[in-house]
């Protein structure tokens, strides 16, 4: 029996296992599904942003696998450490594991934030990208207000640090973070609202927020912010990080003992053998069908994946990843099957994002979107995603 091995179980890998299973219906099955990832659940990134802010609790953007997979595919929990492209083997950290073979593989493994090499940075800083770092971030923050509140109570006066908290990168991620939390403090903390020495502050290196959106959305967002007291810098990189302070570019010195990193991410590679093509951001390049390049039973995709779409490399988004997981999966069944393999074509439907409650801005086949229309657009979007994924609702 030919053997289809999965690689990571986010949006890449679970919607590949999602259409494997749709494509074959029809067909005699002469394959098996392997899923592997090092976690034993889908986390749903997207909203991550919101368990951080106290907003949804975290078991909402989950669900294990066991839920998910049904009796065709098997998972296996274990970090991917090497994969041996030219003997078809992958070795899982944990050594009591056995290593596992395919004759297909989907590799996609996404991304871990990227700090530059700034210094200081992947020391001091929060980053988002997983649900222990969103709870990470929430306790943290329970943490500092209690903190405060006894120094309000014994009038003390709670250093700058305790108070700034500060968000390095202005784009989506960056952005509905620091909504979300200007909201919980307001909405739920009196101290914000007695004492305004607490600080959310926004950095950004670029001239604007959100660049994926057009000037018109750019600026209800930036008006937006402003209005929940969001302090937003502008064109200045963050040079370097301590535990107590940020430094920028131009050696504008914050005090802060809360960083929370969302200024990019970079591909999550394990050690490969074989002759493989990276991009020079480090993602591995393939060719219009999706298979990595000099491996045609191999095929990338998501966060991990470099293929260049109208002269630009597609970027590092959920739908990207959905929609690379179709192509993969057809053209697997298409190779086993001995059919011709079908290109990769993208067609970007749009961005929303949610500004906090009952707020957001979005662009949909060419339309512009705000307030608390866009957020119901948003919302119910997402809902029905994770409606149809892990079959029910647990949130609102
Ligand atoms: C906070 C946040 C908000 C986001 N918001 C949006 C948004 O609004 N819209 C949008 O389109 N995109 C958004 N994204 C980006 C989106 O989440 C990614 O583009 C998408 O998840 C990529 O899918 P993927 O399958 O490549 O990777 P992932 O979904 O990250 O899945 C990778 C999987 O691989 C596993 N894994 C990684 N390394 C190993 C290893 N060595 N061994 C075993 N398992 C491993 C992980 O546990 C994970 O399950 C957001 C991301 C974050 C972090």
């Amino acid at each position: 029996m030919l053997k289809i091995v999965i690689l990571g179980g986010g949006f890449g890998g679970i919607y590949s296992y999602k259409y494997l299973l749709r494509f074959s219906k029809f067909i005699k099955r002469n394959f098996e599904i392997f899923l592997v990832d090092e976690k034993e659940y889908f986390l749903f990134t997207l909203l991550l942003h919101e368990v951080a802010a106290f907003k949804i609790e975290p078991n909402c953007i989950i669900e294990k696998y066991n839920k998910i997979l049904n009796k065709n595919c098997k998972f296996i929990q274990g970090r991917v450490e090497k994969i041996d492209l030219e003997n078809k083997t992958i070795y899982l950290k944990d050594s009591n594991k056995e290593k596992v073979e395919y004759d297909y593989l989907i590799i996609s493994l996404g991304s871990k934030a990227n700090f530059y090499n700034i210094p200081g940075a992947q020391e001091n800083v929060f980053t988002l990208k997983s649900l222990d770092d969103a709870i990470k971030i929430r306790n943290y923050i329970f943490e500092k207000l209690e903190n405060f509140n006894q120094a309000r109570e014994k009038k003390v006066l709670a250093e700058p640090m305790l108070l700034n908290f500060v968000i390095v990168g202005g784009g989506a991620t960056g952005v509905e973070l620091a909504a979300e939390l200007a909201d919980y403090f307001y909405g739920s903390s009196k101290i914000f609202k007695e004492n305004n020495k607490i600080k959310i502050i926004l950095i950004e290196k670029g001239n604007e927020l959100l660049m994926q959106f057009s000037p018109k959305l750019r600026k209800i967002a930036f008006n937006i912010l402003k209005n929940k007291k969001v302090e937003i810098i502008l064109n200045k990189g963050v040079k370097e990080v301590n535990k107590d302070w940020v430094r920028l570019e131009d050696e504008t010195l914050i005090k802060t003992n809360t960083v929370i990193w969302t200024a990019g991410v970079q591909a999550n590679l394990p050690e490969l053998i074989g002759n493989i093509q990276k991009s020079k951001d480090g993602r591995l390049i393939v060719n219009e069908f999706l298979q990595l390049k000099n491996y045609d039973n191999v095929f990338v995709i998501g966060d991990i994946c470099f293929f260049v779409h109208e002269e630009k490399p597609l970027p590092q988004l959920a739908q990207v990843a959905v929609r690379q997981a179709k192509t993969a999966a057809k053209n697997i069944l298409n190779l086993i099957n001995k059919k011709p393999l079908e290109k990769f074509v993208y067609k970007h439907k749009g961005d929303l994002i949610s500004l906090g409650r009952y707020f957001a801005i979005g662009k949909i086949n060419g339309f512009n979107l705000y307030g608390i229309f866009a957020w119901l657009v948003w919302r119910i979007l997402y809902i029905l995603k994770i409606f149809s994924l892990m079959r029910k609702i647990k949130f609102l």
